[in-house]
């Protein structure tokens, strides 16, 4: 069996500053679903890993949380996609569980439920946690520019071997062997200040 790791917001969807609250603030990043639909017909098993510490801040509850999650998993099947399992984190930085990410709780978690090493498994973030969190399980870390990628790739320190792309299509075309990673340090920066992925 064949597994990927998605983060959620800012790689399957739009993301934003002020929390995704609602099954309408959901939007998904064009070619997301198609990519994943390419991935489960290449055999792989597409989890989502995600903190959604919103929860925790009292700006939603679980049963909005599964609304979103209906709503992810209906615009995947329109889109021949198949999400297989999402986990979440409902936690707060400051409550110290196991699964928010950076640490490695959720992904472990999936590599008991879908009984599986987790060596080399691709963990697709748009965020520096993402990668830690998966890095230290053995998961190839893939880093995209969607959502706060651009802001993670300008910090830099990433993981050792994070592969940069555009977004999930650019991996998912990377990984059934079409195209390659841009450079972590090349970043072309423009007049108004924001930068645009080379
Ligand atoms: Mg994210
Ligand atoms: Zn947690």
């Amino acid at each position: 069996m064949r597994l990927i790791i998605l983060d959620r917001d800012g790689v399957i969807n739009q993301d934003s500053d002020d929390f995704i609250k609602s099954p309408a603030e959901w939007v998904p990043i064009p070619g997301s679903l198609e990519a994943i639909a390419r991935l489960n017909q290449a055999g792989y098993r597409v989890v989502v890993a995600t903190n959604q510490s919103g929860i925790a801040r009292g700006l939603f509850d679980v049963k909005t949380l599964n609304a979103i999650h209906q709503k992810l998993h209906a615009a995947a099947h329109q889109a021949g996609a198949d999400v297989d399992a999402i986990f979440y984190c409902p936690h707060a930085a400051d409550d110290n569980c196991d699964c928010r990410k950076p640490k490695p709780g959720m992904l472990q978690t999936i590599a008991s439920r879908f009984n599986v090493s987790l060596k080399g498994v691709p963990n697709v973030g748009d965020s520096l946690r993402d990668l830690q969190a998966g890095y230290g399980v053995g998961c190839v870390p893939y880093l995209v520019l969607t959502g706060k990628g651009e802001r993670t790739r300008a910090k830099g320190g990433l993981p050792p071997g994070t592969l940069v792309f555009s977004d999930l299509a650019s991996v998912v075309d990377s990984l059934l062997k079409d195209s390659k990673p841009l450079p972590v340090d090349e970043i072309t920066p423009q007049k108004d200040g924001r930068r645009r992925q080379a």
